[in-house]
């Protein structure tokens, strides 16, 4: 067994924690890129709406103007039959007539703006239709989700249980070392990589002084690189003499 074989072990645990630490910081960005998908919808409904209110707004104001013109021909007729000249009767009638080809115009505009809502209506309908199917897919992904944090949640509080049961397979100075590495460095344990006769960090990828190997394959005491610092080893064995 290689001297640094423990801090291998407690290595390949502290790999599962750290992908489900990273898994756990992931999730809620995941969600939030998912929830994004709902932007674009939402502007294209609030565009919709707001051309039907416009729209609306234009069958109202047809509305009044008629309106208006009527409540004027009404006043005109009262006060037309209070008249004694036939000529200002015949003045009250033009008023009048003029009025109601008006109220006509205005009466066929008002269908067509009528008619113009309809399909204003139609895109508020799709853009509601299309927004709740994007509310249901994004529902399910962050039900997803979730139950995936739970289970990494879950795994990570297993994977932890595991390293502090294993943390007695390794020695107190060794356990120092690679915990001061770990701040800063990952992996931490790295095998050496051999060249023709020269050993290399596969950490760093740094060239090792022909020492650094030696005394890896020796294998008496943990070995760092020169460069980094990482914890190296070897799988070979010194030349035989
Ligand atoms: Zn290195």
């Amino acid at each position: 067994m290689r001297v640094v074989q423990p801090l291998l072990g407690l290595q390949e645990i502290d790999s599962r924690i750290r992908e489900f630490e990273q898994e756990l910081k992931d999730i809620p960005a995941r969600i939030a890129q998912e929830k994004k998908r709902l932007e674009g919808v939402l502007g294209q409904l609030a565009n919709a709406q707001a051309d039907f209110r416009t729209a609306q707004t234009r069958v109202d104001d047809l509305v009044a103007d008629v309106k208006v013109r009527r409540d004027k021909i009404q006043k005109l007729k009262q006060e037309q039959s209070g008249l004694k000249s036939n000529n200002e009767y015949k003045m009250f009638n033009l008023q009048i007539n003029a009025l109601e080809s008006e109220i006509e115009k205005l009466e066929a505009q008002q269908l067509i703006a009528m008619d113009n809502t309809i399909p204003v209506k139609r895109r508020v309908a799709d853009a509601e239709e299309r927004l709740s199917a994007e509310q249901a897919v994004i529902d399910d992904y962050v039900k997803e989700m979730e139950d995936r944090q739970a289970a990494v949640e879950a795994a990570l509080k297993a994977a932890e249980q595991e390293r502090a049961a294993f943390l007695p397979n390794v020695s107190e100075a060794m356990l120092r070392q690679y915990s001061l590495l770990l701040k800063k460095r990952w992996p931490v344990v790295v095998s050496l990589r051999r060249d023709g006769d020269r050993f290399i960090c596969n950490g760093c990828h740094l060239v090792q002084p022909p020492s650094v190997g030696q005394m890896a394959m020796h294998d008496e005491d943990v070995v760092h690189c020169e460069m980094c610092g990482r914890i190296l080893y070897t799988t070979e064995s010194p030349a035989k003499k």
